[in-house]
Order: structure tokens, then sequence, then C-alpha cells
């Protein structure tokens, strides 16, 4: 059992450094896909900077992930939603650009992309990293441990979705870590190549349903 950690969807003021501790307490290094928009708040950069530095990989996951890019009709989503957010992450950024799309609770589909970003991100050479677990932590802030680790059985390697949002979930990350390293996890920061199609604008794995041809 091998298990990848990657938290969305923040950076938090003051969740995001309380994963941090956690992490560093046991030695694991994840992946945060954060947001643009939130970057622009200086104590929110400060914790996504603090991440950074203490080795921790950062993804982009759009700019407000307000509707899945391929459910959007805006023509510019691209530029608005992702190279936007790019920018802001600046020198924080992974040299493979990832990029982690949403579908609206955990959702794989062809929601995530529309035509246009699928080749925008081709063109400028983004990771896409997908995910196979999604335990609903922000749904289920005090039960989602128990949720995840069957998640994680299921897989020989999962790429699990959390989210370092204040809904009181991340309490419970430590414990989490714990009983999953009872079961003889493994925790490492690389990302399972089944969640990853494309890298550095190169098409690896299946990806076309993931783009809404019709958007
Ligand atoms: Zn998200």
């Amino acid at each position: 059992m091998k298990i990848t950690l990657t938290f969305d969807n923040g950076p938090d003021p003051e969740v995001t450094p309380e994963v941090l501790s956690v992490l560093k307490a046991r030695g694991l290094l994840a992946t945060f896909f954060v947001l643009g928009d939130k970057l622009r708040d200086p104590a929110r950069r400060a914790a996504c900077e603090r991440a950074h530095g203490e080795g921790h990989w950062i993804g982009n996951h759009t700019f407000n992930h307000l509707v899945p890019l391929g459910l959007s009709s805006q023509p510019d989503i691209s530029t608005r939603e992702i190279a936007r957010t790019e920018a802001l992450i600046g020198d924080l950024a992974h040299p493979d650009k990832l990029f982690r799309p949403f579908g609206g609770g955990g959702n794989l589909g062809d929601s995530l992309l529309d035509g246009p970003a699928f080749e925008f991100l081709q063109r400028e050479r983004y990771t896409l990293v997908l995910w196979n677990a999604v335990p609903g932590d922000w749904a289920y802030p005090d039960t989602w441990v128990d949720r995840a680790l069957d998640a994680c059985r299921e897989n020989d390697w999962t790429a699990l979705v959390l989210h370092d949002l204040p809904t009181g979930a991340m309490a419970h990350l430590d414990a989490f870590i714990a009983r999953a390293a009872d079961e003889g996890a493994t925790f490492v920061q690389d990302l399972p190549p089944d969640v990853v199609p494309m890298r550095r604008g190169e098409i690896v794995g299946p990806v076309r349903q993931y783009v809404n041809a019709a958007a």
C-alpha cells in the first residue's frame, strides 16, 4: 500500500501550517494544489512559501475553482484560470508545471477540461495530475479517515485528495497517517503514473475522456 498525499484548494493561513507541522513531524512530503486567487493574500502566500521551503511540491488548481473548466463557456478560460495562477505561483512552482483540474465533488469525467484548455496544457508543457481517491474530507470532517483507508486499500498506489481548508478535517490527518502506517502503508511524494496522463505536455496515458469535446 503506497500513498501519495495531495492537498487541494488552499493555501489557508491557519490550516496549511497545521498540515505542514503534521507532515514535518512525520517526515513526509506532499503536493499542495493551490488556488491563484488565494495566493494574492500575503498570509496565504506565506503558508505556500513555507510549504515550498520545506520540500513540498506546489501545483496549480485553477484561479477561483468556481466552474469546472470543461463546463465553462468563457473563451479565455486557460488564461484566466491556468496561466494567471501559474504566474502567481511564480518561482514556487514545480518545474513540471503540475496542474490539477477539478470536476466537482471529485468526479473524473469530461467536465475536467474543455478543448482549448487541453490544448493550452499541451502547448505550455504542463503536467496533468488527476487522482484515484477522494474520501470527501470536506463533507465528512470527522469520519473521512475510515473512508480514506478503505480507498487506499483498493489501490496499489493511491493519489489521495485531501483539502487544507478550515473544515476541521485536518485535525485527523495525523491519525490517518498513523493508522495507514500501522497497515503497512508507505508514503511517497512522487505521483502514481496512473494519475498523470500528460507529462510536460506529452500525452502518456488515456486523457481524452477528461476533455469535453463539445465545449
Ligand atoms: Zn479542488
